[in-house]
């Protein structure tokens, strides 16, 4: 079967490797889709991870074959799954942190999601796997686990209604959460960026206003919109560690900052901490998603509350991964959600 390989930057390799194996409890999926994800061009961009391995973890497929034991799926099925899974008895899981649990960081599918065929473990298997409804394709499949990360954040939050949010980055994930948060009942959703075309997205998405912040000032524009009170809620959802500061700056008294997308492992920010006591802000942090989300965001998506269709700009072959990754990183090409196709 065929894998594309992430060797270095600007390297990946569209190879041969050995069709996976499966065992006890286990099921080997033909992949059909397979969105590309920030975080896999972090990856790339950063060498975060140790090449040579296969990326990608959006996957929406069919069963090919099962292995003993399994009950609930059978060949043909069209399915979603996740990448991770947490073991729910360590202290993390007990807590309900289960993105922190070891068992949630070790597991992952074979060999990832840019490949012909997966192989999806017994645990994976067991608690992410989901049958999608006949209503919903494969491409929008891919945007399952996305979406479930953005609930994951957004269960972290209290958003009323009638808030104030500031969305930072009109990519795949800041649509997802304007989306989301006028869902919610957020009465006004402002969405940042530096790329008109991302802002037309977020118009498109449903945004009651967009700052184009190579054009005006943020905190000033914040100012403006709220008439000084500042924002209810800011999400941060682009990989700038300095937006922090900027949306410390944003917040009201008692506001507060989800900080979502990965930041450089060496920054440092200095924020305005006399906040914290004076003006009850607070900051959380969230990474990936439970498998408490992932039947949530099928319902979501299938129902079309969430529409993820208009979000998809790009569908591109498995042999051409490194093309997606140059469009996606190329702030001249349009670009949004790019789906990777066998
Ligand atoms: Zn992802
Ligand atoms: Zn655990």
């Amino acid at each position: 079967m065929k894998a594309a390989v992430y060797y270095d930057i600007g390297d990946i390799r569209y190879e041969e490797l050995e069709k996976p194996e499966i065992g006890f409890g286990e099921v080997l999926v033909k992949m059909k889709s397979c969105g590309l994800c920030g975080t896999d061009v972090h990856k790339v961009l950063h060498k975060t991870v140790k090449p040579p391995v296969v990326l990608g973890h959006e996957v929406a497929g069919e069963i090919v074959e099962v292995g003993k034991d399994v009950k609930k799926f059978n060949i043909g099925d069209r399915v979603f799954f996740a990448h991770h899974v947490p073991c729910f008895t360590c202290e993390y899981c007990r807590k309900g942190h289960y993105t922190l649990c070891s068992h949630f960081r070790e597991t992952n599918i074979y060999p990832g999601g840019f490949s012909e065929y997966i192989r999806v473990p017994i645990d994976n298997v067991k608690h992410t796997m989901h049958k999608i409804p006949e209503n919903m394709s494969f491409q929008e499949t891919s945007m399952v686990e996305p979406l479930a990360c953005c609930l994951y954040g957004v269960n972290k939050l209290n958003v009323r209604y009638g808030d104030s949010v500031l969305i930072m980055g009109a990519g795949q994930v800041g649509i997802l959460f304007c989306q989301l948060m006028k869902f919610l009942g957020a009465s006004k959703v402002i969405v940042s960026d530096i790329s008109t075309y991302k802002l037309s997205k977020a118009k498109e998405a449903g945004s009651d206003e967009v700052i184009d912040v190579s054009q005006e000032d943020l905190i000033e524009g914040i100012k403006k919109i709220t008439k000084g009170k500042g924002i209810d809620t800011a999400i941060i959802a682009t990989s700038i560690s300095s937006l922090l500061k900027d949306s410390v700056k944003c917040i009201a008294r008692g506001g507060q900052i989800l900080v979502f997308s990965p930041f450089d492992i060496n920054s440092t920010v200095a924020i305005n901490s006399k906040r914290f006591f004076n003006d009850e802000i607070s900051i959380f942090g969230s990474y990936s998603s439970s498998p408490f989300d992932y039947d949530i965001a099928i319902k979501l998506i299938s129902e079309k509350r969430i529409d993820v269709n208009k979000m998809i700009t790009h569908k591109i072959k498995l042999n051409e991964l490194q093309k997606a990754i140059d469009i996606t990183t190329d702030t001249k090409q349009n670009s949004l959600k790019i789906i990777i196709e066998p």
